[in-house]
């Protein structure tokens, strides 16, 4: 552990994609700007998705134009497409994260083909976004195990980042899209990847399914991990992954790496504020733990029963 770690928030992507309520694009923008002046420097946008599959991010141009530009912010649009690329391209995004998922049957539940052509599409699509300037991450989906087909070897997720490599893409994510990992591959599997891709920054996306997501973010942390995402307010699941529940909350992993020593560059009493008022906006309350139980030590002198 070097003593810091970026923290990518996704609440405005994956954090809100599975909600109930619709959130209009000012509370998008609002969101955004929110989680920018708590400290964050990276922050997934939004996704240029079939909107008829993902209602949640239909107006994906619309807070894309109006969130404000600042100096040493970055803005991500998750694409699954070339014409998912054209569309963050035009939208101004600075960066494309591109989605392959190491599972035959989700591959083709979630982006309507098998892993091969999403492999030869990614690729294409990585080089289109990196010749447009733009910087590319590329996501492996379901790389800790698959809703429907149950273990993914940790050999055939390797296999995968492999083929992906000749793309070049500048960082390479390892997700817990149905939050069923733990922390014995978080290790194997960061190992792997960086004895494959020594040079591409290694990212983790992880959900607190199964309560394993902050033993999966220390795990990745020993084993030098560059970024973690997170989502504001531990909101998050996936439409096409059943029973997913939220990503880790960027409280909780902020709370836990202050208290640590590793700086995140975040305002945790920010993060807090943001993830009440965005449970205000989706009624129903922030999941993150400091959410729930506050911070420690309290701010403030606090009364015990
Ligand atoms: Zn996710």
């Amino acid at each position: 552990m070097d003593g810091h770690v970026e923290i990518i928030d996704v609440a405005p992507r994956d954090g809100i994609q599975n909600e109930r309520v619709l959130l209009p694009a000012a509370d998008k923008i609002e969101l955004i700007r929110r989680i920018a002046d708590a400290g964050g420097r990276r922050i997934e946008a939004t996704s240029f998705v079939n909107p008829k599959r993902v209602p949640q991010m239909a107006d994906a141009e619309a807070v894309m134009a109006g969130v404000e530009r600042r100096p040493g912010l970055s803005l991500i649009g998750l694409v699954l497409n070339e014409p998912g690329l054209a569309r963050a391209r035009a939208a101004g995004c600075d960066e494309a994260n591109v989605v392959v998922v190491a599972s035959e049957t989700f591959s083709r539940k979630n982006q309507g083909a098998g892993v091969a052509e999403v492999v030869a599409a990614a690729s294409a699509i990585l080089a289109g976004a990196r010749a447009a300037g733009m910087r590319t991450s590329v996501t492996v989906g379901a790389a800790f195990g698959c809703p429907f087909e149950g273990e993914v070897p940790a050999q055939r997720v390797l296999a995968l980042v492999e083929s992906l490599l000749p793309a070049r893409p500048d960082e390479i994510a390892l997700a817990d899209t149905i939050g069923c990992g733990v922390p014995s591959q978080v290790r194997e599997l960061l190992a792997g990847t960086r004895a494959l891709a020594p040079h591409a920054r290694l990212r983790c996306h992880f959900h607190n399914t199964r309560n394993t997501g902050i033993a999966n973010v220390l795990a990745a942390l020993e084993a030098g991990v560059d970024a973690l995402d997170a989502s504001t307010g531990g909101f998050g699941g996936c439409p096409f992954a059943p029973a997913a529940t939220g990503n880790i909350a960027t409280e909780d992993v902020v709370y836990m790496l202050e208290r640590m020593g590793v700086a995140t560059g975040i305002d945790l009493d920010a993060v807090l504020r943001t993830a009440q008022w965005l449970g205000e906006r989706l009624q129903r309350p922030a999941i993150g733990g400091v959410s729930r139980a506050g911070r420690f030590p309290a701010p403030a002198p606090q009364a015990c029963a």
